[in-house]
């Protein structure tokens, strides 16, 4: 290349980069502007002056004197390629510059240009880039996750971390060398499932999977797997940051917990289904039991005989109770006992328990002191059966465990903190303190077994789990040879009227539904469809016992259906266990048909649960009798089907 001096200047002069000429013998000619920035020095304190001045030692020296002949012989080496050499600023401070040559001629004289950047920030930059590439590194190396990092398709590891030998199994120089080397190890099943997966890897900004490896030791290990794409150097295309981490334990626990569940929720369907089969079995036969021995009751028999048929009936109608008690229970215990809290009427349920009680409170001679005015008239948020069933046990106990012309008290309060205490209080025989924290221990009788009081010590045990359900608790004082109280406390209802009239559930309808009826006068067919022999017998005695009934038998529901369109009975008595179909379906068709839909029906079955009575009698029942039914109940529907509609047929 050939320069005049101007043009030579003026090329300096607009150059971006430092510019400095010097000639063979290392005199500096001219020095630009941008130089004179560089290096702190004015051209004039340069121009003239050895070049070395710009260089520290030992760039300076040692170089056969000339640095132009340096320039000069790495020419071939430095055209076109970057090298970083050392400056030398004014003052002394060194500092990192890049420098390209060119040699030309002028005025037949080799001169050289070099062309000098200032690299100070950049190398800064580079230098902190490596030490948080440093950092980074011990990171990763001590993590237990693995990471790395890929190229997208084609696949091409471009950093492993070491984890992966621990996780893996396998090197990172292995996987460097072999991207296809993790299927080796992945689960045989998953193989497909994470090909897919990758296949995404491309086109998803982030991704997340989990997959089993098969170790060559045979254990297979969890990981749980995160893509996602880092865009590296602008305008590269974006690498894929991955990191692995072994959630094997983790996923082990839980399998652990799942199964445990799993079986605990097969248990527990496999009590609902015992509890539902023994309430149905044991029901049953106690329907005969004490159905034939209220039948030999109504017969003319000798004292002594009068005497074992109520041993039989009240020793069947305690193995009843207790069988009742013993499935609520448990029925409880499985979670399975439903409860319907709603607002109850607290005085309403106290005469309904008072009533049932008036036999044995006379029996013993009791005085029985009840609240006054209206205390009571007051709503709790309670299951009301349930309610009532707790109560009753309170009171009967206070009869049972008190002395004869004793004294039972009960009263109402509502305390501060929005609960209604119902106490019923007895100056009986008490109960001693180290007793006392068994009182509601199932079957734990506190002695009494030894005495002539009858019981099964599940009753306490019962209420309790009872009123939990429903949100409230039981107190209890006592001391032994003076007597005992029992609180229940349950929340108050609000915004209900305090005078509001009850209106009484369904199955409560039916129980209490003794009203005299005008007896039958006509014959009366009833159909009976039951499939166990002793219950129908049982059944087949009942009706003999009033005139003019016929007694049609079907074991089978497809059967009873056909039995009823043909002979048209003035009453059906339908059990729900059939073995062709079940009661309801019988029902169903029963209403469904124009013909038989007002013959009254009346369902007669072991299945005690309140919601199931509910069911049954809004799918239009006439009545529900729950085995082991009372005979007296049952011989009314007889004299009149249709009682419940208050008419005569
Ligand atoms: P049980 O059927 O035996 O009456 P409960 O569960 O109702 O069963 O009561 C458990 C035990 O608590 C009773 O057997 C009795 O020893 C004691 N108990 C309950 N109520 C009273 C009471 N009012 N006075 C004295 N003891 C009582």
């Amino acid at each position: 290349m050939t320069h005049s001096p101007e043009n030579l200047n003026s090329e300096v002069e607009s150059s971006v980069a430092g510019t400095i000429t010097i000639d063979s013998h290392d005199i500096i000619q001219t020095f630009s502007p941008i130089a004179e920035r560089l290096f702190g020095y004015k051209s004039s304190e340069v121009v003239g002056h050895n070049v070395s001045m710009l260089m520290p030692e030992p760039d300076h020296s040692g170089r056969d004197g000339h640095l132009a002949k340096y320039w000069a012989s790495d020419i071939a080496h430095v055209l076109g390629v970057d090298r970083e050499v050392t400056g030398l600023r004014k003052g002394g401070t060194a500092f990192p510059m890049h420098l390209s040559v060119e040699e030309s001629v002028f005025e037949g004289k080799p001169m050289f240009t070099g062309m000098v950047h200032d690299l100070t920030v950049e190398v800064a930059n580079r230098m902190s880039q490596q030490e948080s590439e440093g950092r980074f590194r011990q990171l990763v190396n001590c993590i237990d996750e693995v990471f790395m990092l890929r190229t997208l398709t084609p696949v091409r590891y471009v950093y492993v971390s070491p984890a992966v030998e621990k996780i893996y199994g396998l090197t990172a120089d292995q996987v460097l060398a072999d991207p296809e080397i993790f299927f080796d190890v992945i689960h045989p099943d998953d193989v497909a499932e994470l090909r897919e997966t990758m296949a995404k890897a491309d086109t998803s900004s982030r991704l997340e999977f989990e997959c089993r490896i098969l170790r060559p030791d045979g254990e297979v290990r969890w990981l749980w797997v995160r893509y996602s794409q880092v865009a590296t150097v602008p305008g590269d295309p974006p690498l894929l940051a991955i990191v692995v981490s072994d959630i094997t334990v983790r996923k082990n626990a839980q399998r652990a917990e799942a199964s445990a569940r799993a079986e605990a929720e097969r248990a527990n369907a496999a009590k609902t289904e015992f509890l539902s089969r023994m309430s149905h079995e044991l029901r049953t036969p106690m329907n005969a039991i004490l159905g034939f021995a209220q039948l030999l009751g109504m017969d003319d028999l000798s004292d002594n005989q009068h005497e074992s048929v109520r041993q039989i009936i009240r020793g069947g109608q305690h193995l009843l109770d207790l069988i009742n008690e013993v499935l609520d229970i448990s029925g409880i215990d499985s979670g399975q006992l439903a409860l319907s809290s709603e607002p109850v009427l607290v005085s309403d349920v106290i005469d309904e328990v008072m009533d049932l009680v008036v036999p044995l409170v006379a029996a013993r001679n009791l005085t029985v002191l009840m609240p006054t005015g209206d205390v009571c008239h007051v709503h709790v948020l309670a299951d009301r059966q349930r309610f009532k069933q707790v109560l009753l046990n309170f009171v009967s106990n206070a009869i049972k465990y008190n002395r004869n012309d004793g004294e039972i008290r009960l009263t109402c309060d509502t305390r501060p903190n929005g609960e209604f205490a119902i106490t019923v209080s007895d100056k009986g025989i008490g109960i001693g303190s180290e007793e006392l924290e068994r009182l509601f221990t199932p079957f734990d009788r506190l002695g009494q077994e030894a005495t002539a009081v009858e019981g099964t010590g599940v009753g306490l045990a019962l209420s309790q789990r009872l009123i939990h359900l429903m949100g409230g608790r039981i107190e209890v004082e006592s001391t032994a040879g003076v007597g005992s109280s029992f609180t229940v406390l349950l929340p108050l209802a609000g915004g209900v009227e305090s005078r509001t009239v009850e209106q009484g559930s369904p199955e409560a309808r039916t129980v209490s539904a003794t009203a005299a009826v005008p007896g039958r006068s006509a014959a009366l067919t009833v159909v009976y469809i039951e499939d166990n022999l002793a219950n129908v017998r049982l059944m087949e005695q009942l009706a003999a016992r009033r005139q003019g009934i016929t007694l049609i038998h079907a074991m089978q529901g497809g059967l009873a259906l056909e039995l009823i369109t043909s002979s048209r009975p003035g009453l059906i008595l339908l059990d729900l266990h059939l073995p062709d179909m079940s009661g309801e379906e019988v029902l169903r068709r029963l209403r469904a048909e124009s013909i038989t839909r007002r013959i009254p029906t009346v369902v007669v079955s072991a299945d005690a649960s309140p919601g199931q009575i509910r069911r049954i009698l809004e799918m239009g029942a006439s009545g529900y009798l729950t085995k082991p039914f009372d005979v007296e109940e049952l011989l009314l529907w007889f004299d009149n089907p249709h009682r419940m509609e208050g008419e005569s047929p």
